[in-house]
């Protein structure tokens, strides 16, 4: 943690900071000195050329996944996926791009038009500032957050693009092979495409670590680590094994289970094994399992992570890619290693976690559910290999839009089953177990057979 007089010395670089330039901002967060690298041909270029946002575009998609997807809250999963694109356009030939924020257009357009209009893009530190406190009375979290996020992701996105360089670039980072783990989101896959899944991500792209849905059937869930370590152990003897429930135990359930896992597995970690706002439930199961607890992704603003920290509530803090956006999830990892506490970065539209991890000295891994792009609609410049994110040196988030297949995938509204969570928490999560049905039971088996309309058809 900062002492005092390291306080004052930042405030007062940055005010220098802020001093030389021709600023219509009157705030900047101390997190804009850790973050951007400042250099004197930047500076000079800045200086000369104009940049000002002129306006928004949003547009709605849906698509088949490769494979169905969901957890011990959704146990049958869901084929179809959407996704929003948006595009911030400016006075130049540059445009900022990001991925998410489909159920926040309205809020987008209003902070557009009432906070970033006629605004540089560059400075997106104290634009980020100002979307957050235009959302002070409500709280930035819940749709507000999904806005703020998708905003401040495209003004990092331009920001780099006016620097010509690629954002972990801008962002001060040293480029390297990013470490990486396969995330099936697996719950509706059966035990052979389990298998399947994992061994493909290890024998395609060296993946050595993955990380298994769990929480509804103890029996299967100790199957199926089994199954995936037996995938994974293709490329090493030991494998990282990581486990999700999403929330679905109660703490006392969390406990139980996981000593019974850890009599078999070395575990990596167990991640959300209780509700998200229960640090003290958490609290107990961090002190109670030799697994580490990570937590943390549904979590929105720093505020929300503050009784993690001050209760030492997970072992793991997981950074997930809502977190009002890029500027606050590194206030997040800043604030973890001030904890001493690493991070992990969950998966993220375009993988542009990778970026981040780049500047993030406690990150221990980011998640990838799949190596290439699920959607014809965009491409990206990361590839994976070795089991790591091979960051390219396209500028901005590397992210290309293609239109013409944007066009033929678009809709209206997201249909109910495309959405991030279209089913909720199950019934009776955290009070009681309840076994698979018999529907769910014949999806099991049925997993993507007839399913899935098979990778890129719409
Ligand atoms: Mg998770």
């Amino acid at each position: 943690m900062h002492t005092l007089d390291t306080t004052i010395r930042i405030v007062w670089l940055t005010l220098r900071f802020e001093s030389v330039q021709e600023s219509t901002l009157d705030v900047t967060p101390l997190g804009s000195v850790s973050h951007l690298a400042v250099r004197p041909d930047v500076e000079s270029q800045y200086r000369k050329v104009k940049m000002k946002i002129t306006g928004v575009s949003s547009t709605l998609f849906q698509y088949p996944m490769p494979r169905r997807m969901g957890d011990a809250n959704s146990p049958m999963g869901r084929a179809r996926a959407s996704g929003c694109i948006i595009e911030l356009h400016t006075d130049t030939e540059l445009t900022g791009i990001s991925m998410g924020g489909g159920g926040a257009i309205g809020i987008i357009n209003s902070l557009v038009e009432g906070v970033l209009i006629g605004q540089d893009p560059r400075r997106v530190t104290g634009l980020w500032q100002r979307m957050v406190n235009k959302h002070f009375k409500g709280g930035h979290d819940g749709i507000a957050n999904d806005a703020i996020s998708a905003l401040d992701i495209a003004l990092w996105d331009l920001k780099a693009k006016s620097n010509d360089e690629p954002l972990w670039k801008t962002l001060g980072g040293v480029k390297q092979p990013i470490n990486a783990y396969a995330s099936g989101l697996d719950m509706p896959l059966s035990d052979e495409e389990i298998f399947d899944f994992y061994r493909g991500m290890a024998e395609d792209y060296g993946f050595k670590d993955g990380k298994l849905k769990v929480g509804l059937d103890q029996d299967s869930d100790l199957r199926r680590i089994g199954i995936m370590k037996d995938a994974l152990s293709i490329n090493t003897d030991e494998p990282g094994l990581m486990v999700d429930a999403n929330e679905y135990w109660s703490p006392k359930q969390a406990i139980r289970k996981v000593r019974e896992m850890e009599e078999q597995f070395d575990l990596m970690w167990i991640e959300e094994p209780a509700r998200r706002w229960d640090f003290l439930g958490l609290r107990r199961i961090c002190d109670a399992v030799k697994t580490p607890v990570c937590a943390g992704e549904n979590l929105d603003t720093l505020g929300d992570f503050l009784p993690y920290f001050h209760n030492r509530s997970a072992d793991i803090i997981q950074v997930g890619s809502g977190m009002t956006g890029i500027t606050c999830a590194l206030q997040i990892a800043d604030a973890a290693h001030g904890f001493n506490l690493p991070v992990t970065l969950g998966g993220s539209a375009g993988h542009h976690h990778a970026h981040l991890a780049t500047v993030i000295p406690n990150y221990v891994t980011i998640e990838v559910g799949n190596a290439e792009s699920e959607n014809r609609v965009a491409s990206i410049d990361i590839t994976f290999e070795n089991g790591k994110a091979i960051l390219g040196d396209k500028p901005g988030l590397g992210i290309e839009i293609d239109h013409e297949e944007l066009a033929k995938a678009q809709v209206d509204a997201i249909p109910p089953g495309a959405g991030p969570s279209p089913f909720g928490r199950r019934p009776g999560a955290g009070l009681y177990e309840v076994p698979p049905t018999e529907e769910e039971k014949v999806e099991a088996v049925r997993g993507i057979t007839g399913q899935s309309e098979g990778r890129h058809a719409y």
